[in-house]
């Protein structure tokens, strides 16, 4: 049978893609090598992470604080094993949402390993190394990311002592101490989970900053929380080697600027330096498409590879490795392909760290402001004048909310607080109707709110906060 579109892998992009496709009218098949359909994300990503750091939020709750809101509980108790069951049926409620989903939709769920034979052709090879060939009018590469190593660095990842992320969901006791390798997004998550659950976590950073790329000023009172939490923290450091010893590993870093190295011993190595773009196997160089030098499948303005019929989306092209960037690529694509104007919005779009506080950010940064020579001004307003953020014993943080000088409108919105996460959508919508800091200052927010604080921010940019 002749499809209208195979998509190769069922991650957000690819998934996001076939549904949407289907419900334009299209003939749509997914191919998946994994048991599992959900891609990084659903099986070893977003949804497990998130599992982990609210449990793990909740065993550091029931520890630290409760009591000072007079519910007493005594010392909590791990069930390490009941926190991981808890994230596996997580993972199984959603992963099967999305083979309902295909059912639902109509579309074929093909298992294998899919290498593109040129325009209009897809190889799928099974387990048991049985081959067929589906003929499609498109095809959408989404094959996503996988772990990167560190530059130059020759690391053995074994998932147990020396771990990716993948095996930093899956511990199966609490290390008495981590190292964790890169302070992103990834990084701090899962170093935050297991310092909730008692290991003591010492990130190492070649930057100077955790969270590169974010707005400086939240960087830097992010970390302080998080040391306040008890992470510790060596930035500027240039990580030289990570090996096994004995039971746990070791893991040698110099400073940047240079300086003597320095080793550091640890029962778990968490490798955090990012993922680069997966294209294994799939053949792109044969079928004439073209990649990037770093890596990605080249596209257009309208998602298609070098050769026509052939079109990328996701982790495995350029812009920020996100779910929700892979989503949104995904229904565009679909409905180029449907005859309609699919379009992606890149400058407004919301970037979270799930830890706690949380970190969420929508547009520009100050640095890039400044960088490209916008007049812009400042508005902010602390949780510490929130009431119901009293009330919740959640005043860490602030919101930050940036506008240009001269015509007043929203360029960027930052904030690290209790829900931020959730937050930053008012700003992330604002935007997207290229609103002004006072339509959000004059916009009627429910009381008592967070995101009054998002409000009292929008104020101060344009005039004044009422209260501060
Ligand atoms: P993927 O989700 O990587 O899916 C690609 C799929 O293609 C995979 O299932 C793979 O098996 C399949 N595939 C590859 N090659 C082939 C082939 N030849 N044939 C058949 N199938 C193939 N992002 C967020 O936005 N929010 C988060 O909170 C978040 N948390 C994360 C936490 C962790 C620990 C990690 C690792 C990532 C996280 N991400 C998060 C990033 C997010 O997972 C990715 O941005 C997203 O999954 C990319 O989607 P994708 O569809 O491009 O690719």
């Amino acid at each position: 049978m002749a499809y209208d579109l195979i998509v190769i892998g069922s991650g957000p992009g690819g998934y996001v893609c076939a549904i949407k496709a289907a419900q334009l009218g299209l003939k749509v098949g997914v191919v998946e090598k994994r048991a599992t359909y959900g891609g990084t994300c659903l099986n070893i990503g977003c949804i497990p992470s998130k599992a982990l750091l609210h449990a793990s939020e909740m065993f550091h709750q029931a520890g630290h604080g409760l009591d000072t809101l007079g519910v007493e509980v005594g010392a909590p108790k791990l069930n390490l094993a009941k926190m991981m069951a808890h994230k596996d049926a997580t993972v199984k409620a959603n992963v099967e949402g999305v083979s309902f989903l295909f059912k639902k939709n109509k579309i074929d769920g093909i298992q294998g390993t899919g290498k593109v034979l040129g325009q209009g052709k897809v190889s799928v090879t099974n387990d048991k190394g049985e081959e067929q060939i589906l003929e499609t009018k498109n095809i959408v590469i989404a094959t996503g990311s996988d772990v990167a190593g560190i530059p130059g660095v020759q690391v053995d990842i074994d998932e147990k002592v020396i771990i990716s992320s993948t095996g930093g969901i899956a511990l199966e006791k609490v290390p008495g101490n981590m190292i964790v390798v890169g302070g992103g997004v990834i990084g701090l998550e899962l170093g935050s989970v297991w310092a909730r659950l008692g290991a003591k976590v010492t990130v190492v950073e070649y930057l100077d900053a955790i969270l590169g790329g974010m707005d400086g000023e939240v960087s830097k009172q992010f970390q302080r929380m998080l040391a306040k939490q008890g992470m510790e923290f060596k930035l500027g450091a240039k990580v030289t080697g990570v090996v096994k010893d004995g039971k746990g590993a070791k893991v040698t870093f110099e400073p940047v600027k240079g300086g003597d190295a320095v080793t550091l011993d640890a029962d778990v190595v968490l490798i955090a330096t990012g993922r680069k773009p997966y294209t294994e196997g799939l053949g792109l160089a044969e079928a004439g498409v073209v990649m990037d030098p770093r890596g990605r499948v080249e596209i257009d303005n309208h998602f298609q590879t070098s050769v026509a019929g052939i079109y990328a989306i996701g982790d495995v092209v350029r812009g920020p490795m996100l779910a929700h960037k892979a989503e949104d690529e995904g229904v565009a694509v679909a409905e180029i392909l449907a005859g309609q104007a699919g379009h992606v919005n890149y400058d407004v779009i919301p970037g979270v760290v799930y830890t706690q506080p949380e970190v969420a950010s929508v547009g520009k940064t100050e640095e890039e402001l400044k960088a490209a020579g916008i007049a812009y001004k400042v508005g902010k307003f602390p949780f510490t004048a929130n009431g119901r953020a009293r009330a919740m014993q959640a005043t860490d943080g602030f919101v930050k909310i940036l506008a240009d000088k001269e015509t007043d409108r929203v360029l960027g919105g930052h904030i690290v607080g209790f829900g931020a996460g959730e937050m930053i959508h008012e700003i992330a919508v604002l935007m997207e109707f290229g609103g002004s800091s006072e339509d959000l200052g004059r916009t009627c927010h429910a009381h008592p709110t967070m995101s009054e604080a998002v409000k009292e921010a929008a104020l101060s940019t344009f005039f004044k906060p009422i209260h501060m």
